[in-house]
């Protein structure tokens, strides 16, 4: 009999592990069936094309320095595809005491700039002097932040941080599940101004990038025809395997196997199911065969996003020619969580003599603003442009576009929440979890999670 896997979400989580699942061990490949609720693939990551704009209503990029993402894109014939953030990316700025400052970029414009206090740049400084942290506490990312390098820098630099990351709130966030790198970097290293030297000595020996505290180094990266790309051209791999419409309403064991009922009634059965849909759906969908997953699963809270695409032409948003974008800190009076200057962060995303401006808005901050009309929404973005980058002219065209399932936030005690989730998912064979609610939400993250998630199904299948 052939063996058959069921995966429940074609976002990338779904697809990939659909991929990893055809391909990993060819000749004893299981057959795939991939249901998916909405009409097309992708899940959040979505590109449109049109008049000239290329326009993400979800992620618009991921770092180039994770071996599972890369493997992937080569594995698709997509590496001619990948198109590398412009150098003139590298400026980025902070909107702090109604002014935009760029973040340094080397020690000495660090000691230069005026962003931050004296007092607040000798406490950075001082870093590797910090207290060691609080015994058996799942620290908040803002109290690490506070004890490692300060209060002025974790209620700005960080809290802004976070914002751009997450669309989270740094006070709300568990350092150790939202940030595992930099937890890691104070357990083995005791400080993170160590812990970047050793990695900087580490990447001059291998020739690789260093990085910061605040993150892996590597460079953003997209494709030729956006981040969407990648969904496509693993749905067209996969084919006939993915049923779109198909939302799935249900899924409970019977027997030996799996069977996964669609809100049309249709029924598929499996020897192993993945659900790669997010936390909310999953608590839906495995709630109703065991009721211990819904309370465990709505546990973990998503934050609703707004992402609002604004076309100016450049000579009203001369600004926005030079740089990255800019983040906000959320005690600054602002509606916008940041800004990206689309077209300036990759060429050809806007017909020439125009600007992409994409503005974030909502997250854990403000979660009521994915709730505002249109008008109201594009009426704060275009106040804060006023007043940040000096855009008086209005938008030649705009669009908005709600997540209201935006961003899974890992709060304290996420780690918990996942071994309590591992600890029902134990009592039933043959079912796995995949998907950005769980061990990291960028797309590179759950790129990593869909191969290991592909590995594990793979070993527990009936020979
Ligand atoms: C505005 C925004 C900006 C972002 N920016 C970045 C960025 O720049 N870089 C980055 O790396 N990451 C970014 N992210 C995060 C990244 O996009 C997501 O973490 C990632 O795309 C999630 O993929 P996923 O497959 O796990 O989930 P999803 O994309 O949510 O896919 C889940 C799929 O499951 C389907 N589904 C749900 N319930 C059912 C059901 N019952 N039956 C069948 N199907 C179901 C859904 O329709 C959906 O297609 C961003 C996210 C947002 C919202």
């Amino acid at each position: 009999m052939t063996r058959r896997v069921l995966v429940l979400g074609g976002g990338i989580s779904g697809l990939a592990t659909a991929f990893h699942l055809r391909t990993l061990s060819p000749d004893r490949a299981p057959e795939v069936v991939v249901l998916e609720s909405a009409d097309r693939t992708g899940g959040k990551i979505r590109s449109d094309a049109d008049g000239g704009c290329l326009r993400e209503r979800g992620p618009n990029g991921f770092l180039d320095n994770v071996p599972e993402t890369l493997d992937l894109v080569k594995a698709l014939g997509l590496e001619p595809r990948l198109r590398r953030a412009s150098g003139k990316a590298a400026n980025r700025y902070l909107w702090l005491r109604g002014g935009l400052w760029k973040l340094p970029s080397s020690q000495g414009e660090f000691l230069a700039s005026r962003m931050l206090s004296l007092r607040a740049k000798l406490r950075i400084l001082g870093e590797p002097f910090a207290k060691g942290p609080p015994e058996d506490v799942d620290e908040s990312v803002y109290d690490f932040a506070r004890r490692r390098i300060g209060e002025e820098p974790a209620r700005t630099l960080v809290d802004a941080m976070v914002a751009g990351v997450f669309a989270g709130d740094a006070r709300r966030l568990s350092l150790r599940s939202a940030f595992p790198s930099m937890h890691a970097m104070e357990r083995d290293h005791g400080s993170l101004v160590r812990a970047m030297l050793a990695k900087r000595r580490a990447a001059r020996r291998s020739g690789a990038k260093g990085g910061s505290p605040f993150g892996p180094g590597g460079t953003l990266t997209t494709f030729d025809g956006g981040m969407q790309v990648l969904p496509d051209a693993l749905a067209s791999r996969l084919g006939a395997a993915i049923r779109t419409g198909k939302r799935a309403m249900e899924v409970r064991r019977q027997g030996d196997r799996w069977v996964a009922q669609a809100a049309d009634g249709e029924r598929f059965a499996g020897d192993a199911v993945v659900c790669a849909a997010p936390a909310p759906d999953a608590a839906f969908l495995l709630g109703r065969g065991d009721p211990r997953f819904r309370e465990a699963l709505e546990a973990i809270p998503v934050a609703p996003v707004v992402v609002a695409s604004l076309l100016y032409p450049e000579a009203a948003a001369p600004k926005a020619l030079a740089g990255f974008g800019f983040l906000v800190p959320s005690g600054e009076k602002a509606s916008v969580l940041g800004v990206l200057f689309d077209s300036t962060v990759f060429e050809g995303r806007a017909p020439a003599g125009k600007v992409l401006l994409r503005a974030m808005l909502g997250g854990a901050r403000a979660p009521g603003l994915a709730d505002l009309p249109e008008g109201e929404i594009l009426g704060l973005v275009k106040e804060d442009l006023r007043a940040t980058m000096g855009i008086e002219a209005e938008p030649e065209e705009a669009r908005v576009f709600r997540w209201r399932q935006g961003i899974p936030q890992y709060e304290p005690g996420h780690g918990e929440r996942l071994d309590r989730i591992e600890a029902i998912r134990a009592d039933h064979p043959g079912l796995f979890l995949t998907g950005n609610s769980y061990r990291g939400i960028s797309m590179n993250l759950c790129c990593r999670d869909a191969l290991a998630t592909a590995r594990a199904v793979l070993e527990g299948l009936p020979a």
